[in-house]
């Protein structure tokens, strides 16, 4: 099989939300289609990944580097010679041929949508959907349901509390049990009471974490940690800077309260760093390293290995971005939760809106590959990218 052609574009994500770090006003995301001379039920064999949420479009780097370096391979360079069709491991060597090791910045982004779409194809040729490939492929139990939370809870101009517990009880309707809110865009003292308020309408058995996206300096994070103490929350989620580990260390050693980072790490690399140097406490801590964004599934597999010479359990493991990759993820490779957008409107939440959930727990759809085509909105967008 002949990998023929890539096809990547831009999509602006224009969602009009904010959180503590940054606005979402000008995000864009890539879409990216690889297409082979193979065909299956009489249709081309193409493999779609779509970009996780927060660092921008990566066209740049896939047009110059990557694209082309994938396009000159011969497809003896990368054929599955186990399992038949395409290799991603070999398809990740290929694309990493002439890369420097370390300083990863916004390549392991471009590197996680190749990976995807590849995994994608690979997954589509045996008919089955990603999560029950990757569990096939890796040795793992198949299971189609997975623990997930809702995020949201971002800070509105009007009748931000009452919006909020709006949302909280729209989303426990639907079937959700967990869910995350942001922090750090008010006042310590108002932000605890908005936590409380959300809290308060919890059921028995339903449970709650905060995000600080990584912003508070040493003092206001020992502020947050101080006022949060006493409050039963999952976790307080990126209180300080991601790669300030030695100030994680600090915060874990003076309070129990749950931390939960990884989002902005991208490599086995740093993820070996944050094990080292953060004094995380594998009993507690939840790690979210981003699957797309980390190089993907092919890396995201070290990560584990790492983890697990670490003394870290998979079950520690939330992938950040409510993204269909990361729901097959977690359910192929037995990890402890997905996360899903809160917001059913915006583009993400379109894209797992369908998805059933009851109890916390969603199942995840039997179509081939990772499903981004049943979503509408995601087909019209592909079908744009391929013409
Ligand atoms: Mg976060």
């Amino acid at each position: 099989m002949r990998i023929v052609a890539v096809h990547e574009r831009t999509i602006p994500l224009a969602a009009a939300s904010r959180n503590a770090s940054i606005s979402f006003d000008t995000m864009t995301a890539t879409a990216v289609a690889v297409v082979t001379d193979a065909t299956i039920n009489g249709k081309p064999l193409i493999g779609l990944a779509f970009d996780s949420v927060g660092r921008y479009g990566h066209g740049g780097l896939l047009r110059e580097r990557f694209i082309p370096r994938l396009l000159a391979a011969e497809p003896s360079d990368y054929s599955d010679d186990d399992h038949g069709g395409i290799d991603p491991d070999k398809v990740w060597a290929i694309v990493m041929r002439n890369e420097k090791p370390g300083g990863h910045g916004e390549r392991p982004g471009a590197i996680g949508l190749i990976d995807a779409a590849v995994f994608d194809l690979a997954a589509k040729q045996k008919g089955l959907p990603l999560w029950a490939y990757l569990a096939e492929r890796y040795g793992h139990t198949a299971e189609s349901r997975v623990d997930i939370y809702v995020s949201g809870g971002h800070y509105r101009a009007t009748d931000d509390i009452g919006q909020l517990r709006e949302d909280i009880r729209r989303a426990t309707a639907r079937g959700h049990r967990r869910f995350k809110i942001k922090i750090g865009g008010i006042p310590i003292a108002d932000d605890v009471r908005r936590i409380e308020s959300v809290l308060g309408i919890l059921e028995p058995g339903m449970s709650l974490a905060v995000d600080g996206n990584g912003t508070f300096s040493r003092e206001t994070a020992f502020a947050y940690a101080e006022a949060l103490s006493n409050l039963p929350l999952a976790w307080i989620e990126e209180p300080v800077h991601p790669l300030d580990y030695d100030l994680h260390r600090e915060l874990a050693e003076r309070f129990a309260s749950p931390i939960a980072t990884g989002e902005n790490l991208f490599s086995a690399d740093d993820a070996r760093n944050l094990l080292r140097h953060g004094g995380l406490r594998p009993d507690r801590d939840i790690l979210q390293f981003d699957i797309s964004l980390s190089y993907g599934i092919v890396e995201y597999r070290r990560i584990l290995d790492t983890m697990a010479q670490h003394g870290w359990r998979r079950a520690q493991c939330a992938p950040h971005a409510g993204h269909l990759l990361a729901l097959n993820v977690v359910a192929g490779l037995g990890l402890g939760c997905a996360e899903i957008a809160i917001d059913e409107a915006g583009l993400f939440g379109k894209l797992t809106s369908a998805i059933p959930v009851a109890e916390g727990r969603a199942t995840l759809p039997d179509h081939p590959g990772t499903g981004l085509e049943a979503s509408p909105v995601f087909a019209e967008i592909f079908s744009s990218v391929l013409q």
